[in-house]
């Protein structure tokens, strides 16, 4: 059977041909990394191979030194990283390198502006690892081998990276993949033992296992050259060196392996435990946020090691969801090697180490924002909307993850979330026992509510909450450090002692006042409302809703209604300002009809201020024209 007889070309699917083409252009700048890339799969080959090989030694095939091997000639203009990992078959060469099999290719690709600055950055959300190798290469070949499978069922497969690429059965002796680059006109420069060897370095130093080049050196006679093998790498795993020996470059690039990400980390803790559990890990903050961080099928969780042997990609046990874009490494010297997601379910260690890792990288969160407030910043505008899901999730935790919340306050006027809770207590008032806070759609609504109208006035500061999780995230938060949540739209205003005995006076001798104005707007307003009563919460506006204290609010049952749930129809109470000329004339007016137009007008405006939507849209309008038409001339 010839070559050619099995050969067959194929065409890369549209999607990869998108991705190929921009991504060739947008990391040219940066086009080194290939080799970073290429090393990168090798590694991950090398640990899958002796993953499996645990429970199927035959896989080595008498071949235990795995390692990986780079060459070049610079004649031929070619790169070659070999590795003896794990290999491909046939149908894995077609899945993994003509398409790009990951979910959520096709909506990464619609998000694409065209800009180039922009979409390069979202390149590297999308780890276009192997593809890299054609940023400068024309043509590359791959010879793979499964570990296990007859010499005779190797895999040749080759692209120029244009539209499609052609597989072949092929013999190969050595289990594993051969990348050869065929280098583009004027990057001859990587042709070069020098130049590569610097890229290993700079790249691929923490990579765990050998990485080869042969230096060739005169032999005895002084003439004929003798090839070397030379390990170009520290080859140890990163993980199990002592901090002070790491470089942040080390830790950096360290990252990029294994988040798949191109871009460098925020932060990173690493961390030996000893004692009745024996584990390492190193834990890093990315600065991007993956492009399915709100998919509840992406992937998410550690890399799990067991005594230096990698076990498995996305272990989910170590980490609770809202801590769900955290990437690094756990190395276990306790688990058995033989353990398997279902074990690790039903582990009462992983319940425990579990928790220690949770309280690492809160505390590591923690530290970031006290000594790198601009990284904090970026980290909230990335994560933050997850980090509020924790304290529904993680109830223990709450006073910690309550420390890292940030906020949108009326300190501010901002819709910036720059603020924390302890920021907020430290400016309370005198007296005053509540942290208290409006939620709505959005900022504006919330910055304008006549809710605040008050607070505004004797300076209490209000959180401005309009994330679509806020209502959600108070009301599993309840209180921090001692100090309870109060939603300034819900039940009677209590400003506790930061209001003065003549202002409850003053508010006495208003609800006496205007006692004939509330019976008769009740009467009005009939069934609408639950209560009428006279406010000093507003100061600008006549009139405002107030729902009782345990009733959901109006963010939360739009919320509701939205996803389909019908919500019992609570009842709002209608609060007056007896300081607005409105509330003063309206007491005033005795034409019985007029004052029902104008009493449902109030009561419609105050739901409208509210981001509410009126039952009876049409019969505002008709009312508001009919008052209207005495004003126009
Ligand atoms: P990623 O590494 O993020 O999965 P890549 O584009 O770098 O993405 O690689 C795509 C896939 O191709 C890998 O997941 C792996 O299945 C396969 N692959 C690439 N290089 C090798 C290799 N040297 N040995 C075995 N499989 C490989
Ligand atoms: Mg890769």
């Amino acid at each position: 059977m010839t070559l050619e007889a099995v050969k067959e070309t194929r065409g890369f699917e549209t999607e990869a041909k998108q991705l190929l083409h921009l991504m060739i252009h947008s990391l040219y700048s940066n086009k080194e990394i290939f080799v970073r890339e290429l090393i990168s799969n090798a590694s991950d080959a090398a640990d899958k191979l002796r993953f499996e090989a645990l429970h199927n030694p035959d896989l080595f095939e008498g071949d235990t030194e795995l390692r990986i091997r780079v060459s070049f000639d610079q004649e031929a203009r070619t790169v070659t990283i070999s590795d003896n990992g794990i290999g491909m078959s046939r149908d894995e060469a077609i899945s993994h390198l003509g398409t790009i099999a990951k979910s959520g290719t096709a909506q990464f690709l619609s998000n694409l502006s065209g800009d180039q600055k922009k979409d390069s950055r979202l390149i590297g959300q999308f780890g276009v690892g192997f593809y890299s190798a054609f940023i400068v290469a024309e043509r590359v070949e791959v010879l793979t081998r499964r570990a296990g499978l007859p010499v005779t069922e190797a895999v040749h497969w080759e692209s120029g990276g244009e539209a499609d690429y052609s597989i072949a059965t092929i013999e190969k002796a050595e289990r594993g993949t051969t990348v050869i680059l065929h280098l583009k006109k004027g990057e001859e420069e990587f042709a070069d033992g020098w130049r590569l060897r610097s890229i290993i370095k700079k790249y691929s130093d923490h990579i765990s296992l050998p990485i080869i080049m042969t230096k060739a050196h005169f032999g005895e006679d002084a003439k004929t050259q003798v090839p070397e093998d030379e390990t170009v790498n520290r080859a140890t795993a990163l993980w199990t060196r002592s901090r002070s020996e790491v470089t942040n470059e080390e830790y950096n690039e360290f990252y990029k392996h294994v988040s798949h990400d191109f871009s460098e980390p925020l932060t990173w803790s690493h961390n030996r435990v000893e004692g009745k559990l024996d584990y390492t890990s190193l834990l890093y903050v990315p600065a991007r946020a993956p492009f399915d961080l709100f998919n509840r099928e992406a992937t998410k969780g550690l890399k799990l090691y067991v005594q230096r042997t990698f076990i498995m990609d996305d272990a989910e046990q170590f980490l609770p969801i809202y801590l769900r874009f955290i990437k690094g490494v756990v190395d276990s010297n306790d688990l058995s090697l033989n353990v398997s997601r279902e074990i690790l379910q039903k582990d009462p260690n992983i319940e425990s180490m579990k928790s220690a890792i949770t309280k690492r990288v809160l505390d590591m969160l923690e530290k970031m924002a006290k000594q790198e407030p601009e990284n904090y910043t970026t980290f909230w505008k990335t994560f933050g909307q997850v980090v509020k899901e924790g304290p529904a999730e993680d109830y223990a935790n709450k006073e910690k993850i309550g420390k890292l919340l940030r906020f949108a306050t009326t300190f501010t006027n901002s819709p910036e979330q720059d603020q924390s809770l302890d920021q907020y207590i430290e400016r309370m008032k005198e007296g005053q026992e509540k942290i208290y806070y409006v939620v709505s759609d959005n900022f504006n609504t919330a910055k304008n509510s006549p809710h605040i109208e008050v607070f505004r006035k004797k300076g209490i500061e209000v959180l401005l909450l309009s994330d679509r999780i806020d209502d959600w995230l108070v009301g599993h938060m309840q209180e921090y450090a001692d100090k309870h949540f109060q939603d300034v739209t819900k039940g009677e205003l209590d400003l506790g002692s930061v209001e003065t005995e003549d202002e409850k006076k003053a508010q006495e001798a208003a609800e006496k006042q205007f006692e004939g104005l509330v019976e008769r707007m009740a009467k009005v307003l009939g069934d609408d409302v639950k209560e009428v009563r006279i406010t000093h919460r507003l100061t600008d506006s006549p009139a405002c809703l107030v729902v009782g204290e345990d009733e959901i609010g109006s963010q939360m049952r739009r919320l509701l209604e939205s996803a389909g749930q019908k919500v019992p129809a609570g009842k709002p109470t209608i609060e007056l300002n007896p300081t607005h000329p409105l509330v003063m004339k309206l007491d005033h007016e005795a034409d019985e009809d007029r004052f029902a137009d104008l009493a449902k007008v109030l009561f419609d405006q105050a739901s409208l201020a509210e981001g509410g939507h009126l039952v009876d849209p049409a019969a505002y309008v008709t009312r508001l024209n009919k008052l209207l038409l005495e004003l126009v001339r």
